[in-house]
């Protein structure tokens, strides 16, 4: 059995209240569902490059 390995990002590691989280191949692409995820449901206007930095450092790798 093959595993896998995919970026992963959560608002509660984040610290915020959410169950959600986004799983992906690349890195980008987790930015892009967080960032819609962040305009969508916590009313973030624009990703910021510090706010991207702190997302950045908050993706985990996992191995599925
Ligand atoms: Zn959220």
């Amino acid at each position: 059995m093959a595993e896998k390995e995919y970026k992963q990002l959560s608002c509660r590691d984040a610290g915020a209240d959410c169950d959600f989280l986004v799983r992906a191949e690349t890195e980008e692409e987790v930015m892009t569902v967080a960032a819609a995820h962040g305009a969508r449901v916590h009313g973030m206007k624009e990703v910021t490059s510090e706010l991207k930095n702190k997302m950045k450092s908050l993706i985990k790798t996992v191995t599925v």
